[in-house]
């Protein structure tokens, strides 16, 4: 039932795709509660930290929506937006430092 649900396998927490170390949460903690958005794989350390009350049942289930979302593949579009413009003007920076540098060396030969 889940695996039709998630295909995606993972812990929703820490993406960890270890299968055999994956368990399946009771969200309400029914466990004759098995509707799809009442489920969550969790690896043990989660899953005891989620029945421990340390995560809203709205986060673990829009973390599993979206680990479904991205099967596990980042995106770096947001940081690699403005990347080379910024690696550019990085190029002009130190470029500029070495040539003053020379500048500083040459004078302190000059001035012994
Ligand atoms: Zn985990």
């Amino acid at each position: 039932m889940i695996d039709q649900a998630y295909p995606y396998r993972c812990c929703v927490v820490c993406g960890l795709e270890a299968a055999t170390c994956l368990q399946v949460a009771h969200l309400d903690h029914n466990a004759s509660n098995n509707a799809p958005d009442n489920l969550a794989r969790l690896c043990p350390t989660h899953h005891w930290m989620y029945d421990a009350g340390l995560y809203p049942i709205e986060a673990i289930q829009l973390l599993q929506a979206h680990w479904q979302t991205t099967q596990g593949i980042p995106n770096h579009k947001v940081r690699m937006k403005d990347a080379g413009a910024k690696a550019a003007l990085s190029r002009k920076r130190s470029a500029a430092a070495r040539k003053a540098v020379a500048t500083r060396r040459a004078n302190a030969a000059v001035g012994g």
